[in-house]
């Protein structure tokens, strides 16, 4: 299946420095966003290193794309994890870098499936018949209490602390991936971001932003990425937004 599909990074309305980073590659049939962490512009480097890791252990020569769903996960599970040695690495030489670390989010295309990783509080959603489901479950501190029943996500997505991730590449050796499967059809959407959309845009707003816009993806990057400024645009944004071909209706 192909897709159409745009991305757009915004270092939105209170930061100098944009530390998010996109990837789109058809060819591979890959796309990712990261958000990177870190003083000293340290977080661009930690985005930078993962992207760059991931687009170089997937990346597959036109006409060759993936054709099985398990096989593109176990490769996706190891091209982070290199992501994640590399950035290990690169802290150990770098004192000035110490610290530093990026969320990632990425899905590779197999076939009508989509295989999604992800490691910190980058998501994926699906818009499927005007409905938006989010795919991942962020690794955050607050998610972890809205799943213990401490809070709720409304009072989730207010929270002091909403920005502490509970895993990120970069910080541990050992870093778990949690991978997912879906099946897209003709009229999805998918969205990948990074939480400087959806700490500005509740869940209500992105459905409807990326509704009134379903039919062109770029579009539908930019309503996304004006409507977080508009709130305040307190973080960077990052979107890609994926339409598998057909989907016009
Ligand atoms: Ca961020």
């Amino acid at each position: 299946m192909k897709f159409r599909v745009a991305g757009l990074s915004d270092v939105g309305r209170c930061r100098s420095l944009n530390q998010d980073r996109y990837l789109v590659d058809p060819t591979s049939g890959l796309y990712a966003v990261a958000d990177g962490m870190g003083g000293h512009a340290a977080g661009e480097v930690a985005s930078r290193m993962a992207i760059e890791a991931l687009a170089q252990s997937m990346r597959r020569e036109e006409g060759s794309s993936w054709d099985d769903p398990a096989e593109a996960g176990r490769c996706l599970e190891q091209a982070l994890l290199e992501g994640n040695r590399k950035i290990c690495e690169s802290t150990e030489a770098h004192s000035e870098w110490r610290g530093m670390g990026t969320t990632i989010v990425a899905a590779v295309a197999v076939g009508n499936r989509l295989v999604i990783g992800h490691v910190g509080d980058s998501r994926a959603y699906l818009l499927r018949n005007g409905d938006l489901t989010q795919l991942t479950s962020d690794h955050s501190l607050v998610n972890e209490q809205v799943k213990m029943g401490l809070i709720t996500s409304e009072e989730a997505q207010r929270h002091p602390h909403r920005n502490i991730v509970t895993r990120a590449l970069g910080n541990q050796p050992r870093v778990a991936v949690d991978l997912l499967e879906e099946t897209v059809q003709a009229g999805d959407l998918i969205l990948l971001c990074s939480d400087g959309l959806n700490s500005m845009l509740d869940h209500a707003e992105i459905r409807e932003a990326l509704h009134s816009h379903r039919n062109v993806p770029q579009t539908a990057c930019r309503a996304l990425v004006d409507r977080a400024n508009a709130r305040g645009g307190e973080d960077n944004i990052t979107v890609v937004v994926l339409s598998p071909d057909g989907a016009n209706s």
